[in-house]
């Protein structure tokens, strides 16, 4: 393992949230609109998507590198920047369940609202990592709304029936989505988000009356897992929920010897799963070693079959992805 490379159980706690707030003020934080309060000379603003809850100075940009306080509100201010954008097999979302044989235009940008020292997409995920951005130039092109849902349309004679946002985590691009997915679906394309799920369930409802199919991460099933990756597995718990009840859904967790590889816990997952619907299609990832994660080596084969196993007791469509 090298210097830059880290544990997994030393990684808690590695990037502060540049300004906090308190447990109070992050109870009031319901909607999708930021706080402004035209009666107090107070300046900063609480960004109301996700459980960090920043409470952020004007110029001040947010734990997931991608919000500002402009001094009037908290925007994304890579809104519309996409790093990637590429004609994908739906099942390499992975959704294997939802319109399988088809393709779909896949989006992503910059920023991540956890901070998983496996990531696979760590270059462009972790944008609030400012040694990450000297290190590596990612190219990218900025399209309006309207532009992408254009560019969608135009790839239909290719097969493609809508738009993934993926790659990076999308919901922190929470305005831009929203009214590209508004649009996308005036047109009849399908809207799909690949997400981490740790957002406040205001915004999940908002974006979910505009989207066709999720795969949500379930990276773990314990809140002191979610506390390695600077995350909420009630927040995740909580979008999962709401997605099952209003499009189609599938869950990824991705198998990581040592962190999310326990039989028990991926029995107490899968049977919390079933109980909402049996039918999720489940899916268990191999894992490589990607980023500050040299350390463990690839997922044994014989571990990812074990675990199938452990969670078609409660789940009817169970797959193993990255094999
Ligand atoms: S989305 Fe970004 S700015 Fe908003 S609360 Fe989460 S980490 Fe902070």
């Amino acid at each position: 393992m090298t210097n830059d490379n880290q544990q997994l159980s030393t990684e808690a706690g590695s990037k502060e949230c540049i300004n906090s707030a308190s447990d109070s003020e992050a109870s009031t934080s319901s909607d999708s609109e930021a706080n402004i309060n035209p009666h107090t000379p107070d300046p900063r603003l609480t960004c109301p998507l996700c459980h960090h809850n920043c409470r952020l100075a004007p110029e001040e940009t947010g734990f997931c590198g991608a919000r500002s306080n402009t001094g009037r509100q908290i925007v994304n201010h890579y809104a519309g920047i996409l790093t990637g954008l590429a004609l994908d097999p739906i099942e390499k979302k992975p959704l294997s369940c939802f319109r399988p044989g088809t393709y779909i235009l896949s989006a992503g940008s910059f920023g991540c609202n956890l901070t998983c020292p496996f990531c696979q997409n760590y270059r462009i995920s972790q944008s609030a990592d400012q040694q990450m951005i000297a290190r590596t130039a990612v190219p990218s092109q900025s399209y309006s709304p309207a532009d992408l849902v254009q560019v969608a349309l135009d790839q239909r004679t290719r097969g493609n029936i809508g738009l993934a946002f993926t790659y990076n985590e999308p919901l922190i691009n929470f305005e831009y989505i929203l009214e590209t997915f508004s649009l996308a679906r005036s047109a009849g394309l399908e809207t799909v988000l690949i997400t981490n799920g740790s957002f406040h369930p205001g915004p999940v409802r908002r974006i979910a009356e505009f989207t066709t199919a999720w795969n949500i991460d379930l990276k773990c099933f314990s809140d002191e897992g979610y506390r390695v990756l600077n995350g909420s597995l009630d927040l995740v718990r909580s979008t999962i929920e709401l997605a099952a009840a209003s499009a189609h859904l599938e869950i990824t967790t991705l198998v990581i010897p040592g962190f999310s590889d326990k039989e028990q816990e991926i029995a107490e997952m899968t049977s919390w799963l079933a109980d909402i619907d049996p039918d999720i299609p489940y899916h268990l990832s191999r894992y490589f070693p990607r980023y500050r994660l040299t350390e463990p080596a690839p997922t044994p084969l014989e571990t990812l079959h074990r675990l199938k196993r452990i969670a078609e007791k409660k789940l009817n469509r169970v797959f193993l992805g990255n094999i």
